[in-house]
């Protein structure tokens, strides 16, 4: 056995790890982020990281049929979509720490090794890999910022690829002080409708690997089609070695923001707080706010369509934060919003009016190359005409342009230089600082920057602010060689990067709401903070409805 190379520093957090077991889609990542929301609403400092065992460095390269959406952080990470429910359940945002894949640490290690770090050693996943696994663990509890740190191991139990995420944990149960590090264990209890019950053997069998890794969990939480009667609990602790009242339910919900009410009422946070011994919490966790925002999402007093044109509807992960943006902005407004997804690549001119036939408000979402692209030019050229309510995110606003470009100003082959790249009007095109680059990963305009908002404009209005910071993820910018032709045609840039004079917003000065941004505000928008541009542009199409209503 070579020698130890780290020793773990001292932690000041506590520590919860979340495995799943018997198969994944479970929901680990709500069910994490709802118990960071009960520990908070009692006044712990939480936060929750995610660890993925896929070899990519981060999903920044994966196609959103993989994976689902991108996350993106305000310091610029791409990360895993768990990441945003993370920051939508809590509030607070997250960082590049916050999301670790074996393409990460095995980098980290590779370099070390290169450097000569290991003298001549064998490195070895033990205890080099697991070394580099637990020194990230640790790293966001070492800080003093944070009272619990809660970590998400994706994937299942008994995957090849999961075992040193798995082996790091063991590690770090015994390294770690006594009540400071805690094992959740999700399973499933699955239903047979032929033999009327629900099921122990899949947990049973997924606990019995967990503990074969050298790990025992502390609580499992059972995700169930059907209350789990009490004699089953008995069952499930008296074979997994857990307390009976460490047992939890966790009923299919009708809305992700109810789980953390249903974890309360299994009392899944006071179990935690008990076995790790948390003090300084409030006895009750405060969630008259929580309450508040589920009691305007399930009492709706208006009731919309907003039509999500995309290339990726086929998986509506792909737009996860965008849908749940939705949902917070819906909530805000007393608002049922019901998104309709529709397949840019099939939309033309000819049936563009059909196919947006009964949309309040159309939403252009961002994506990359060229499938689709003259199907959201067709969609957009629509509303304009219409005057539909119009919100494009990053390509969406990208389509806005070039439509604009093409039918106002008459410049005909008007492009973005990502679609043609030799167009004779490029409205969009690359900065300089990206024209050499060909490295994929990591390599786009990534991360949060500083937006001025032009005085009286409708992006100034939403957000009542004149200065505003939002997160990117692009390589190619509006080209303000053509700014001054778009103004004077009544397309206002009003949102600007004061530092590189880049445009960031745009809107239609004659039109009912038709806004775009080059970034990602579905990102920023909260449960607590619901963004202001879905809030405004929801009213926009509450607005819109009524009108029509009127008019028939
Ligand atoms: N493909 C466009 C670009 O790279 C837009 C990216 C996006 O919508 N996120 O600039």
């Amino acid at each position: 056995m070579p020698d130890r190379t780290i020793t773990p520093p001292a932690a000041t957090a506590k520590f919860i790890f979340v495995t799943g077991g018997v198969t994944s889609s479970l929901g680990k990542g709500i069910v994490s982020a709802s118990l960071a929301k009960l520990l908070q609403a009692r006044g712990f400092r939480v936060t929750i990281q995610k660890f993925d065992p896929y070899i990519n460095i981060d999903p920044g390269t994966l196609n959103p049929y993989e994976h689902g959406e991108c996350y993106v952080t305000d310091d610029g990470a791409e990360t895993d979509l768990d990441l945003g429910h993370y920051e939508r359940f809590l509030n607070v945002p997250t960082s590049q720490a916050n999301n670790v894949t074996t393409g990460r640490i095995y980098d980290a290690v590779i370099r070390k090794e290169r450097e000569g770090a290991y003298l001549g050693k064998t490195v070895q996943v033990v205890p080099h890999i697991t070394d580099e696994i637990k020194r990230r663990m640790l790293l966001l509890g070492q800080k003093g910022e944070f009272d619990v740190v809660i970590t998400e191991i994706g994937g299942c139990i008994g995957d090849i690829e999961s075992l040193p995420f798995v082996e790091a944990v063991r590690q770090l149960r015994w390294e770690l002080p006594p009540n400071d590090s805690l094992v959740i264990h999700l399973t499933l209890l699955p239903y047979l409708k032929a033999a009327g019950e629900l099921k122990t053997k899949p947990t049973q069998h997924s606990v019995r690997d967990l503990r074969e890794a050298g790990l025992q969990p502390d609580i499992l939480v059972c995700r169930s089609e059907h209350p789990i009667p009490a004699e089953m609990r008995k069952k499930i602790a008296l074979f997994c070695n857990v307390q009976v009242n460490s047992v939890i339910e966790s009923l299919d919900a009708d809305s992700i923001y109810s789980v953390p009410l249903l974890m309360r009422k299994e009392k899944l946070d006071e179990r935690v707080i008990k076995k790790m011994k948390l003090v300084g919490g409030a006895p009750d966790p405060d969630l008259d706010a929580w309450k508040d925002f589920l009691g305007r999402l399930k009492n709706p007093t208006e009731e919309i369509t907003v039509a999500l044109v995309g290339k990726y509807v086929e998986l509506p992960d792909a737009y996860k934060s965008i849908l749940e943006a939705f949902v917070h902005a819906g909530a805000q407004n007393e608002c049922k919003v019901t998104v309709r997804m529709i397949q840019s690549e099939h939309i033309t001119a000819e049936t563009v009016a059909q196919q947006l036939h009964g949309a309040d408000g159309v939403l252009v979402a961002p994506g990359f190359g060229e499938r689709g692209f003259e199907g959201k030019l067709a969609a957009i050229r629509y509303v304009r005409e219409s005057g539909i309510p119009f919100f494009g995110i990053c390509l969406g606003m990208q389509c806005a342009v070039v439509e604009f470009a093409r039918n106002v100003l008459g410049l005909q082959g008007a492009n973005s230089t990502e679609m043609d790249a030799a167009t004779p009007y490029p409205v969009i095109g690359l900065m300089e600082d990206q024209k050499n680059i060909t490295q994929k990963g990591g390599t786009m305009r990534l991360g949060s920057y500083v937006c001025e908002l032009r005085k009286g404009s409708k992006a100034a209005k939403a957000y009542a602010a004149n200065r505003i910071e939002e997160r990117h993820r692009h390589r190619y910018e509006f080209n303000s060689e053509f700014q001054q032709q778009f103004e004077a045609a009544g397309m206002l840039a009003s949102g600007i990067n004061p530092d590189t004079g880049l445009v960031e917003m745009v809107e239609l000065r004659d039109h009912p709401w038709f806004v775009a941004g080059q970034f990602h505000p579905e990102l920023k928008s909260t449960v607590q903070a619901p963004h202001p541009l879905f809030v405004r542009f929801i009213r926009a199409a509450i607005q819109h409805r009524k009108q029509q209503v009127a008019v028939a």
